[in-house]
C-alpha cells in the first residue's frame, strides 16, 4: 500500500478459497490435501505475473496480490482465469478429482485503507461468491457488508430455530379440476424472534450451505405427517401433504428409511405423503436417484417433480424414474393470461404428462384468467391447482377453518 500510494498506483487482493478441499482431506487423507496444495500453488502462480504475489495464508486459502494495474476490469480478467485454472480436475493419488475455488476481489484504492479492511472485505467478496454456488468470483461491493453481516446472523439464528419452536409449517391447498381440496404443500415458515420474519429465499440457501438443512428437512417431514393424520380424521380421510425434499436430505443414506419410520410412527399408509424433488437434484447422479425413488415408491409415496421446465431433465429418464406428478413452474403460470410462449409450454407439459400418464400440478395459479386457460388447456385431464388465487400458505388452524371454503372460492373464480 505504501508503494501503490508512493507510486499513484493500483493494485487488487484476491483470496481464493478450494471448494473441495475438506472432502479430498476427509476422504483421501491428508497426504493427498497436500498433494492438491502444491498443484493448486502451481496453477496460481502461472496465472499471474512474475511481479505479482502469490501466498497460501491458511488451511486451503490463498492470497493474490496483483500490483500495478489499471482499473478492475484487469482485476478482473486475472479472477476469472484463476477460476478456470483452478475449476480444472486434479490428478491427485492417481484419482481425478474435481476442482474449483471461490475468489473474492478487492480494489485498493476504494476497498479498504488497511491490510486488515482489504482482507476483511476481499473474505466477504469470496463468502458471496461461495453463496454464489462456488466456482466463481466476486467483487467486494459495499452494500455486501451488510448482506454478509445478515448471513451470519441468519446462520447463528437459525441454529436454535427449531429448539425455539420458532419455525412453522404453513399449508397450501392443492385444489382438483372436480373442485376437491384433499392435499396441501407444507412449506416452511420462520419467524426469528431476534430478526423477525426470515423468508425461505434467504434462509433455505443458507441452511443447505451450513447442512443445517437435514434437520429442517427432517422437522418439515415429522409437522407434515403429524398434521396430515389429524386432517385425515377431521377433513378428509385421503388427505395427503406434499412435503419439499432438498438435494441433502435426497443424497443422506437413510431417506428411505427415515420416511418409513416417521410414516410408521403416525400410522400413516405412504400414500399420505407426496414427495417433491427438483429436476436437477435427482439428474445429478441417475443411477441412486433412480434407486431412491424406487424405494420411496415402494411406501407407497407419491413422488413429484417440483419447478418442472426449469432444470434440465433428460425426458428419457422420466419415465424410467417412478414420478407421478409434474408440477409445473409457476413462471410458466404466470403469462397464461396473456398471449404469450407460456401457453405453448404449459401446454406441451401437459401433453407430455398425458402421454407418460402423470398428474399435473399448476403453481402459483393467481387469476381466475389463468385458472380458465389452465382448464383449457389441460381438458378432462384434470389437474391439481395451488396459488394465492385459493389461497397463501397459512398456518395449520387457519387452514382448517377455511378448508370448506376452497371449494366455494374457486366457484367465485369461475363465475369472475
Ligand atoms: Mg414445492
Amino acid at each position: 500500500m505504501v508503494q501503490a500510494r508512493r507510486d499513484k498506483d493500483h493494485f487488487a487482493l484476491l483470496l481464493a478459497d478450494l471448494d473441495n478441499f475438506k472432502t479430498v482431506n476427509d476422504t483421501l487423507g491428508h497426504a493427498a490435501g497436500d498433494d492438491l496444495l502444491v498443484e493448486v500453488a502451481k496453477r496460481l502462480k502461472a496465472s499471474v505475473r512474475e511481479v505479482d504475489t502469490v501466498a497460501r495464508i491458511g488451511g486451503d486459502e490463498f492470497a493474490l496480490i496483483l500490483t500495478r494495474i489499471q482499473g478492475p476490469e484487469d482485476a478482473a480478467k486475472v479472477a476469472a482465469h484463476v477460476v478456470e485454472a483452478l475449476a480444472r480436475s486434479y490428478r491427485v493419488q492417481g484419482l481425478d478429482i474435481t476442482g474449483g475455488a471461490s475468489l473474492g476481489v478487492t480494489f485498493w484504492p476504494g476497498d479498504g485503507d488497511s491490510a486488515d479492511a482489504l482482507l476483511k472485505n476481499a473474505d466477504v467478496a469470496m463468502y458471496r461468491a461461495k453463496e454464489r454456488g462456488r466456482n466463481n468470483y466476486q467483487f467486494f461491493t459495499s452494500d455486501m457488508a451488510d448482506g454478509v453481516v445478515d448471513a451470519m446472523r441468519i446462520e447463528s439464528g437459525l441454529r436454535q430455530a427449531i429448539e425455539a419452536g420458532e419455525l412453522a409449517m404453513y399449508y397450501q391447498p392443492q385444489v382438483s379440476s372436480d373442485g376437491r381440496a384433499v392435499s396441501a404443500e407444507a412449506l416452511m415458515r420462520w419467524h426469528s424472534r431476534e430478526l423477525g420474519w426470515v423468508p425461505p429465499s434467504r434462509f433455505i440457501p443458507i441452511a443447505e450451505r451450513t447442512g443445517l438443512i437435514a434437520s429442517l428437512g427432517d422437522f418439515a417431514l415429522w409437522q407434515a405427517c403429524r398434521q396430515c393424520l389429524a386432517w385425515r380424521e377431521r377433513l378428509a380421510p385421503d388427505f395427503r401433504i406434499a412435503v419439499n425434499l432438498s438435494a441433502a436430505q435426497f443424497k443422506h443414506e437413510g431417506l428411505v428409511e427415515r420416511v418409513a419410520t416417521v410414516l410408521h410412527e403416525f400410522n400413516l399408509p405412504g400414500s399420505a405423503l407426496e414427495l417433491e424433488i427438483t429436476e436437477s437434484v435427482i439428474m445429478e447422479d441417475v443411477a441412486r436417484g433412480q434407486s431412491v425413488l424406487a424405494g420411496l415408491k415402494q411406501l407407497g409415496c407419491k413422488l413429484a417433480i417440483d419447478d418442472f421446465g426449469t432444470g434440465y431433465s433428460s425426458l428419457a429418464y422420466l419415465k424410467r424414474f417412478s414420478v407421478d406428478v409434474l408440477k409445473i413452474d409457476k413462471s410458466f403460470i404466470d403469462g397464461l393470461d396473456e398471449a404469450s410462449d407460456d401457453v405453448s409450454v404449459a401446454e406441451a407439459i401437459v401433453s407430455l404428462a398425458r402421454s407418460l400418464g402423470l398428474d399435473v400440478v399448476a403453481e402459483g395459479v393467481e387469476t381466475a384468467a389463468q385458472l380458465e386457460v389452465l382448464r383449457r388447456i389441460v381438458g378432462d385431464y384434470g389437474y391439481l391447482a395451488q396459488g394465492y388465487f385459493y389461497s397463501p400458505p397459512v398456518p395449520a388452524p387457519e387452514f382448517e377453518q377455511r378448508f370448506p371454503a376452497f371449494r366455494q372460492l374457486r366457484l367465485v373464480g369461475e363465475h369472475a
